[in-house]
């Protein structure tokens, strides 16, 4: 039975970086989700790819066979409190759908 557990991929939270002198472009996720250390991911020259292309799953560098999404991290705001709260609970809501339509 298909259980989302431990496997499910992880959000990894990411910065955007150039590589000084170049046009090279990657994401940086500062603290790993599995071992909490910093991972780079090259997207590419920043002419030809874009780096929200570059965003989603992909396999951790530190545990091949463990997914993270790469996700860009959410703005600290001051006001916006109550939306980010009522995204919260409706993901949560959908989770409970999910674990209900397996
Ligand atoms: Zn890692």
């Amino acid at each position: 039975m298909a259980k989302k557990d431990r496997r499910s991929p992880q959000p990894a939270f990411v910065t955007l970086r150039d590589m000084p002198g170049t046009r090279v472009m990657f994401w940086v996720v500062d603290a790993c989700p599995y071992c909490g250390e910093r991972h780079a991911h090259v997207i590419g020259n920043l002419r030809t790819a874009d780096p929200v292309d570059a965003l989603g799953e992909i396999p951790a560098p530190c545990q091949p066979e463990r997914l993270y999404v790469l996700s860009l991290p959410p703005r600290p705001k001051r006001k916006g409190g109550k939306e980010e709260r009522r995204r919260a609970r409706r993901d949560g809501k959908r989770e409970d759908l999910d674990d209900e339509t397996w």
